[in-house]
């Protein structure tokens, strides 16, 4: 058996950096999905991919090992350098023998198996919400779409060991296999990647346009695809290597600021802005204390950066990641956008008397959506008296 597979990378339309990871070379494909602030994710993707790489290419141990090796980087980097504390990743890769696959997994990036028209998931999300599926507490339609479906119980990177999943897939000829981060997964159903594939012959044919579709969704994270096709020893050689560069990483733009996001927003599938059902769940607060116990210092830090909310910062509104309020001292937030908004004109209107204490969002994108609407509802406070839109 060989593979001849196809790879893409894409910041998608949202985010201002890609830290999404890739490895495509024979016999060894791999896709991390890095999170953390600053440049964290993009350190952590890329260093465990390369990590990984390494050991492989020279055989030193199992693959699992060679996983939780690459976790140990991840994390000792992590407790070196400031700039980068807190950072993590998932990994999800795949090794191509004769005849079966490979598979480690740590994470929310997906392994999935086409065979004959059908679509299987491979591997088990590594998130508060499967788990949740798991025990039957919610439907696994209810998870694609809960607000903190984004929630990590597995990461590499932010704890010293890490239980890897391991699978050993048996393969046959015209088997494809996709490896792919939550961007791809969020922004498309299982029968839209499906019908893709069935379409798109050549793999990267067929990477190019998960991606085109993901993004064509709403792109609000980034996106990898890996197709692999296992074909038969005496198919035409393998033209995979020559497209895709061994780790390829979407060239970055330098000095972006605070303003970089972090690829642990995952916000819900298919985002619609309905300001007319915002009040719904924005003033939903939330138990940090008791989440930071529930979930310790590591998980609680990849449960922050999924976190965001709409404050005052220097007497302005203002963007926030993490939640409103801090625990033995520590501040669970940071401001990513200050706008240009007095906070004391959007307290006057009766909707945001409570900014000071913050209102909650599902995602970036959401608080964003709050910004925009004070900003509008400001405008109309001109026209329309403040009362006569209290609910
Ligand atoms: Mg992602």
């Amino acid at each position: 058996m060989r593979v001849r597979a196809g790879a893409r990378t894409d910041i998608g339309r949202v985010r201002e950096g890609n830290e999404d990871s890739f490895v495509a070379d024979e016999p060894l494909y791999a896709v991390a999905d890095g999170m953390g602030g600053h440049r964290g994710g993009e350190v952590a993707s890329r260093l465990a991919i390369e990590t990984l790489e390494t050991l492989f290419r020279k055989g030193r141990g199992a693959f699992a090992e060679q996983v939780r090796e690459a976790n140990r980087a991840v994390f000792e980097r992590s407790m070196l350098d400031r700039a980068v504390a807190g950072m993590g990743t998932t990994l999800t890769a795949a090794a191509v023998e004769p005849g079966r696959v490979r598979l480690v997994h740590v994470g929310d990036s997906r392994a999935y198996l086409f065979r004959e028209g059908l679509l299987r998931l491979l591997t088990e999300d590594h998130t508060v919400v499967h788990e949740m599926v798991q025990r039957d507490e919610i439907t696994a339609e209810e998870a694609e779409v809960h607000p903190h479906r984004s929630i990590l119980t597995r990461a590499l990177g932010t704890e010293p060991d890490v239980v890897v999943d391991e699978h050993v897939v048996e393969t046959r000829e015209a088997d494809r296999l996709l490896l792919c981060s939550d961007g791809l997964t969020t922004m498309l159903s299982d029968d839209e990647v499906a019908g893709i594939l069935r379409d798109q012959a050549d793999p990267q044919a067929a990477a190019d346009e998960l991606v085109r579709a993901a993004n064509a969704a709403g792109g609000i994270d980034n996106i990898t695809a890996l197709v692999l096709d296992v074909e038969a020893d005496d198919a035409p050689a393998s033209r995979a290597d020559a497209s895709a560069p061994a780790t390829a990483v979407e060239p970055r733009a330098e000095g972006r600021g605070a303003a970089a996001t972090s690829a642990a927003v995952r916000p819900s599938r298919k985002p619609r802005r309905e300001p007319s059902v915002r009040w719904g769940h924005l003033l939903v607060r939330v138990g940090a204390a008791a989440l930071v116990a529930a979930l310790g210092v590591a998980g609680a830090r990849l449960w922050l950066d999924a976190q965001w909310y709409v404050g005052v910062s220097n007497g302005r509104v203002a963007v926030f990641r993490g939640v409103p309020t801090e625990v033995a001292g520590f501040e669970l937030h940071e401001v990513v956008v200050e706008t240009e908004i007095p906070a004391a004109e959007a307290k006057t209107l009766p909707f945001y008397a409570d900014l000071d204490e913050g209102i909650t969002a599902g995602s970036r994108e959401e608080a964003d959506a709050i910004v925009e609407q004070i900003r509008a509802d400001l405008e109309e406070s001109t026209l329309v008296a403040p009362g006569e839109e209290t609910p």
